[in-house]
């Protein structure tokens, strides 16, 4: 057994997790990483993520990335389209360079964030397998291996199926009632040109109830796409995922009505379909204070995706390593107004998707102008999961 009690020990080293390791870094304060999977390529790393002016990109700033951020930003990407599952444009908006969400992927944004950590604070193939409280704001971390740490101060980083938050909260989450199937076309101008155009330069939405279709282009003309259905669990396991042809066909019947340039994205998709099922922790999900121990991003407020998710666990990162720079000596007064200011933030996210931003809201705000014929300004924000 190994003690630890001068280190912040954080579980997890996605995008929440290495953004506190990186402002503790820049505020003196030492931090080890502890990551379940082997390298840092294990798991490929998902598409792009829009980076908001309002909370990821302060994360960013205080991290002291920006000139790395910027040079990763796929220009042209902010531009979106909503269509009718018809094909018929509902709206549409060019990337003029003036968003305040510019596109990135995870995988390059995790990656400057590793490169500014130094060598060695991150500790991969360390999957925590349990954690139990010691007194006096210790906790003991055992890892798979049988392998254990001593913790001064524990922060559960590790995502939806935190082993950290137990330790806090009797919350786990919950099936959202919707699962996204994720597919893949590439080099779609030539290969799938009417697909390439129906997506346009950004990211394409099209939804009627229960059924959605995002796509987004990313590098070299490749559409990644998100199904979402909204069925329980149980509709999805009578589909065998490893049998890619069948999961295909059986995906594209439930959109057999939309135009050929959208069920292409299941349809005309390479590789096999993936499948995500979403869940969630409740909507007000917190704790009361327990000394040595607290929680960041999904781990703490995992919801069902809104576009909102890695900009807030950055942020949570970023602002967790600031109150403890900010109340040297007193780790509970920094863990105290952490928490607070997190779950009003959390709170305040949470509240505004459920306030009238809704895709089913954006989609009636967008018929509605469509058919009094005013411009249309429907207050797009990130809608994509
Ligand atoms: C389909 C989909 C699309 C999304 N799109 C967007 C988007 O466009 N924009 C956006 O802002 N958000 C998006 N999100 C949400 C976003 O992915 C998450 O909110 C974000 O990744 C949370 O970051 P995190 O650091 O808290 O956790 P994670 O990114 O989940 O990182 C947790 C880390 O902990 C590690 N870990 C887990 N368990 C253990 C263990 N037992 N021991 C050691 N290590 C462990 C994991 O391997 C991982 O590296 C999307 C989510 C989904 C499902």
């Amino acid at each position: 057994m190994t003690t630890d009690s001068t280190h912040v020990t954080i579980i997890g080293a996605g995008l929440g997790g290495l953004t506190l390791a990186r402002v503790l870094h820049l505020n003196g304060i030492p931090a080890t990483v502890y990551e379940g999977e082997p390298s840092p390529a294990a798991r490929a790393q998902g598409g792009l993520l829009d980076i908001h002016d309002y909370n990821g990109q302060l994360a960013v700033e205080a991290a002291d990335l920006m000139d790395e951020f910027r040079a990763l930003v796929l220009e042209g990407h902010e531009a979106m389209r909503v269509l009718e599952p018809d094909g018929t444009v509902l709206f549409e908006k060019d990337d003029d360079g003036t968003g305040g969400r510019p596109e990135v992927y995870r995988g390059e944004l995790r990656q400057i964030l590793l490169d500014s950590l130094p060598a060695g604070t991150v500790r991969w193939g360390h999957k925590v397998s349990g954690v139990r409280a010691l007194g006096e704001s210790r906790h003991e971390v055992t890892f798979a291996d049988g392998s254990t740490v001593v913790t001064g101060l524990l922060v559960g980083a590790d995502g939806a199926w935190s082993r950290v938050r137990p330790l806090l909260s009797s919350a786990t989450p919950a099936y959202t009632g919707k699962s996204v199937v994720e597919t893949y076309l590439y080099e779609a101008d030539t290969r799938h040109p009417a697909t390439a155009k129906a997506v346009g330069g950004g990211m394409m939405i099209s939804l009627k109830p229960g059924r959605e279709l995002f796509a987004h282009r990313e590098r070299a003309g490749t559409l990644h796409a998100y199904v979402g259905l909204e069925e329980p669990r149980e509709w999805f396991d009578a589909i065998d995922f490893t049998d890619a042809a069948a999961a295909t066909e059986r995906i594209a019947r439930e959109f057999r009505a939309w135009a050929p340039e959208l069920s292409a994205l299941i349809t005309e998709a390479e590789g096999a379909p993936t499948l995500r099922p979403l869940y969630a922790l409740p909507t007000e999900h917190r704790w009361e204070r327990v000394p040595g121990v607290t929680l960041l991003g999904d781990a703490a407020h995992l919801a069902p995706p809104n576009g909102e998710g890695a900009n807030l666990a950055m942020l949570d990162g970023a602002e967790l390593a600031r109150a403890l720079a900010a109340h040297p000596g007193d780790v509970e007064a920094a863990l105290s107004a952490y928490e607070q200011a997190m779950f009003v933030r959390t709170a305040e996210t949470h509240g505004a998707d459920e306030d009238g931003h809704s895709l089913e809201d954006l989609m009636a705000e967008l018929h509605r102008a469509r058919a009094e014929g005013t411009p249309n300004n429907a207050g797009v924000r990130s809608t994509h999961t």
